[in-house]
């Protein structure tokens, strides 16, 4: 296993704080980042992902403390509006941030996987990205330009070792929809619609972040894993 550090945003909670805890379980050592500092294996950095000098700033801090072996940028939100009355404003604070800040994460720690001889950044995308879903323009938009981003610095940056990956779940309960999953309706909707006959957990989709540090395949990358039960498949 190369030694370094693995950044994990938005690892106070939810699907993010699994993946850190799955990758210090798996002997990693994780640099977590969340808005005040608390993470899931214990103080980390107070990061907003929205400021992009902030991430400059994290990234150089984490840097300063030991080589960087991967990133993990998972921070980010769901903001639903009808299309009608999507504004700019809200449109733009999803893309700032869902994929303004994937983009700025990565170019930041982009020198320091290069300097230590390559790396691996995994981003968490969404089955989203290929569904068209009714008042969810924004966050599938920001969801779509994340498995884009992916494969354009996967091939950019294969050179440098540097691979990249985008894992996109289906609906998994965490405290983003616990609130909607909870409801009658849409618990025996989802019941119907996802093959698997559940919702998945964030220690599923961080079993298949950990695996793909373990794991280390050198010719994977660019790729988005679906991680959904067959729902975004289904028929
Ligand atoms: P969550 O709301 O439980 O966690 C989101 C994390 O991102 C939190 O730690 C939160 O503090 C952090 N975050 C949000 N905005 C931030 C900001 N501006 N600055 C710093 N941190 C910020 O949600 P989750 O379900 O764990 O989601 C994690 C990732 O998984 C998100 O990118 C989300 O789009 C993606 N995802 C979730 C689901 C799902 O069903 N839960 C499905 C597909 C994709």
């Amino acid at each position: 296993m190369p030694e370094g550090q693995i950044i994990v945003t938005g690892a106070s909670r939810g699907i993010g704080a699994s993946i850190a805890l799955e990758l210090a379980r798996r002997g990693y050592t994780v640099a977590g980042t969340s808005r005040n500092g608390d993470t899931a294996v214990g103080p980390g950095y107070a990061l907003e992902v929205t400021d992009d000098a902030a991430i400059v700033r994290t990234i150089a801090a984490i840097a300063a403390k030991g080589p960087i072996i991967g990133l993990v940028n998972n921070a980010g939100i769901y903001e639903t509006s009808p299309s009608a009355k999507l504004t700019s404003a809200v449109f733009e604070h999803t893309m700032r941030t869902n994929t303004t800040s994937v983009v700025a994460a990565s170019r930041e720690v982009y020198p320091h996987l290069k300097a230590n001889g390559g790396g691996l950044i995994v981003n968490i995308g969404s089955f989203f990205d290929k569904l068209g879903v009714a008042e969810h323009a924004a966050y599938c938009a920001s969801k779509a330009a994340i498995a884009a981003i992916t494969r354009c610095h996967a091939v950019e940056w294969a050179a440098d070792g540097i691979r990249v990956m985008n894992v996109a779940p289906g609906y998994i309960e965490t405290d983003f929809n616990r609130e909607f999953l909870s409801k009658d309706k849409v618990r025996s909707w989802l019941q119907k619609r996802i093959p698997a006959r559940r919702p998945g957990t964030p220690e599923e989709v961080a079993k298949l972040v950990g695996a793909l540090f373990s794991e280390s395949i050198g010719f994977m990358t660019g790729e988005t894993i679906y991680i959904d039960g067959g729902q975004g498949m289904n028929h």
